[in-house]
């Protein structure tokens, strides 16, 4: 999807730049406790800065629901950016009205300012046209580079975006251009791993994916409503027994549309969920082996080969929900393994290998290899409907 970049805004010297960030960072006793999210941000606070435009931050913080709570200001963001800036941050203390405007207009070329929570006022999460032209008078453009809040039309992600010309920043134009190269025009084979608990919050995913793609592998807690959907028995594990019908019918398609669908048969069992607990490997396919108290919590060892010979074989990766109950050893061992294989593979340049999720995120992170990924999304929500196929009001925005 062709979208417009801050390249094509032409000549910035001067111009006030209203740039849309995802500040919604970890704080502890009022402090920034993880800067990833800052991070992110700075290559187009630079760009920006460096083209001499006058930049003025716009973000979220929590969820004040619409009154201003003193607890979920986002002051404390200012020193840090200021520290990775290498500049000062100015700061006002409403995102609207005098103040802000006054903040504004002491900016100097290449300056930056951070306005108070948007959240504060109601008018944000409603999409308000009164608060998104309140917001727009501070601007000649405004620029969006926080992906994760593009799939709620509010005003600073939708409502704005009509009234000033709109631009995608540097990581949203990197995020956009990744989950192309993942799902929207891959290479092929292309390949999907979903795992995760439940199958009823990734249905909507796996309808969207299953016709896109050549190998299909479904991994922890769902795995076993499609094994239960097809017959076997899955003793005590997290099942949705009434999911069945719905299983079934994803498998149909994926059959009909030519998606090789991997489950596993050898399964990691345990009768409690704890670490270090008495673990071992029982078949599906072999009648009596798992018994009425074993709880199917990983993925077995050919179950995860099968994975990373398909993985092998494929040119594009896409990664959401892990294999098991990786947050608890030794059930992490067929995610670690998987992502360290797509790791290697991405980092030899054989494998383009996209992950989201925030639980994802966290075992790429456990297995060591989320560097070695083509791309980790940090996005959440925003990945996961991306995912599912849905237009993204913020990013349908930037649409050229
Ligand atoms: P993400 O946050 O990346 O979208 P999910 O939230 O869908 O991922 O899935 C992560 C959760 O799935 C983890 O908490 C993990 O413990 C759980 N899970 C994985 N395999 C199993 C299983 N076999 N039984 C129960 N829960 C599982
Ligand atoms: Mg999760």
């Amino acid at each position: 999807m062709p979208f417009r970049s801050i390249d094509a805004a032409g000549d910035l010297r001067g111009k006030r730049a209203l740039v849309r960030v995802d500040f919604n960072v970890p704080m502890q006793d009022g402090a920034v406790s993880d800067d990833t999210r800052l991070r992110s941000a700075l290559p187009t606070i630079r760009a920006l800065s460096v083209a001499g435009a006058k930049i003025v931050l716009l973000a979220h913080f929590d969820r004040p629901k619409g009154k201003r709570v003193d607890s979920m200001s986002l002051r404390p963001v200012v020193e840090p950016l200021s520290d990775l800036l290498e500049q000062p941050v100015a700061f006002a203390n409403d995102c609207v009205g005098a103040e802000a405007a006054r903040v504004v207009e002491g900016l100097e070329p290449g300056g930056v300012a951070l306005l108070e929570n948007l959240r504060f006022h109601a008018g944000e999460e409603q999409n308000d046209p009164a608060f998104a032209a309140e917001l727009a008078k501070l601007g000649d453009l405004y620029v969006d580079d926080a992906f994760s809040a593009a799939h709620r039309a509010h005003a600073s992600t939708e409502g704005i975006a009509r009234l000033l010309p709109a631009y995608a920043g540097l990581a949203m134009a990197r995020e956009l251009e990744m989950l192309d190269a993942a799902l929207g025009k891959p290479q092929r084979p292309v390949m999907a791993i979903v795992g995760g608990a439940k199958v009823s919050t990734k249905l909507d995913l796996l309808n969207n994916l299953v016709g896109r793609l050549d190998y299909l592998a479904i991994g922890g807690g769902m795995a076993n409503t499609f094994r239960f959907a097809q017959g076997y028995d899955v003793g005590g594990s997290l099942c949705e027994k009434d999911m069945a019908d719905t299983a079934r019918a994803i498998l149909e398609e994926a059959q009909a549309r030519g998606c090789h669908v991997l489950l596993p048969d050898d399964v990691v069992v345990a009768t409690e969920v704890k670490p270090g607990a008495q673990a071992r490997t029982a078949h599906l396919s072999k009648p009596g082996d798992l018994r009425p108290e074993d709880k199917i919590l990983d993925a077995g060892p050919n179950a995860t080969a099968q994975i990373v010979d398909a993985m092998r074989e494929s040119k594009t990766l896409i990664w959401n929900g892990p294999l098991g109950v990786f947050e608890v050893p030794p059930f992490d061992r067929a995610t670690v393994e998987a992502a360290r294989e797509a790791g290697a593979l991405a980092r030899s340049g054989a494998l383009i290998a996209v992950a989201g999720g925030g639980d994802t995120v966290a075992a790429l992170n456990h297995a060591g290899v989320a560097d070695q990924f083509t791309f980790v999304s940090t996005a959440g929500g925003a990945f996961l409907e991306w995912m599912e196929g849905k237009t993204l009001p913020g990013v349908a925005a930037l649409q050229a």
